[in-house]
């Protein structure tokens, strides 16, 4: 009885907490009128920071608690983006906590990109840490096309940087699971152009080598997939996987390529 009405409880949260962001977001004057009250209703001033009356925090930001001025996007001290909090603010603390609103995983990846994206503009001169943050919130997202894209400009623009072969490690491993998303989808001419990126970037990333020697194979170039075979055996000496193709293809496979390197064995 109470685990129902608990329930029914929270999907009426639910459903008002849809409503109120339906109502917010449809209407163009929603921004204008950040300025008034939503308990009591009174006009402030545009850049107020808390009502006059009441005074209740306008724009008050839920990461830091800094009380910033009603026609700020960003939190002055922080960064943060403001405008979720605003809605999330009218919502009283504990039923914010019981729906673990704006919690996940990925929403919070989303408000670090949008605080990143709003960094980009405001502070140029960070750039390269910027971008490469960037990329690595993506990378956390498992968003693999953005991800390579975005480690593409970072190396593109920053091109002496001191972390290229991190940035070209992270950029092949996006590009081989983008590829692998092509390649699942049968678009394995497009798949096969971002292994032999991902092969480019870090010649070392085993993994590549491999699925541009299977899309090679299944392709009919059987040379060139035996060729992508021996390379991702000279970077993981004695993979099985590797091993097992190569002798399918009836390649010559180097004696000292057959086990792990010493110094992999444990
Ligand atoms: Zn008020
Ligand atoms: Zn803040």
């Amino acid at each position: 009885m109470t685990i129902s009405l608990r329930s029914r409880t929270k999907h009426f949260c639910m459903f008002m907490l849809l409503a109120v962001f339906f109502c917010l977001f449809a209407s163009d004057s929603a921004f204008a009128q950040r300025n008034v009250c939503y308990e009591c209703k009174t006009i402030n001033a545009a850049d107020a920071a808390s009502c006059k009356s009441c005074n209740l925090a306008l724009n008050l930001c839920l990461d830091c608690n800094t009380e910033n001025p009603a026609d700020k996007d960003f939190c002055s001290k922080c960064n943060a983006s403001l405008a979720e909090m605003r809605i999330l603010g009218r919502i009283d603390p504990k039923t914010r906590e019981e729906l673990k609103l704006g919690q996940s995983e990925r929403a919070k990846i989303e408000k670090e990109l949008m605080k990143v994206g709003y960094l980009l503009e405001k502070k140029p001169e960070d750039e390269e840490k910027l971008i490469f943050k960037k990329a690595m919130l993506l990378h956390r997202m498992n968003f693999f096309s953005r991800e390579a894209e975005t480690w593409r400009e970072f190396l593109k623009k920053f091109p002496e940087t001191k972390k290229k072969s991190t940035a070209n490690a992270y950029l092949a491993i996006a590009l081989r699971k983008w590829g692998y998303l092509l390649y699942s989808q049968k678009n394995k001419d497009e798949a096969a152009q971002l292994f032999v990126e991902a092969t480019e970037a870090n010649t070392m990333d085993a993994e590549a080598w491999s699925w541009l020697g299977r899309v090679k194979m299944e392709t009919g170039k059987n040379d060139e997939a035996k060729a992508a075979y021996l390379k991702s055996l000279e970077a993981n000496p004695g993979d099985k996987v590797a091993i097992n193709f190569l002798r399918r293809l009836k390649a010559t496979i180097p004696a000292e390529l057959l086990t792990p390197r010493a110094d992999d064995k444990k």
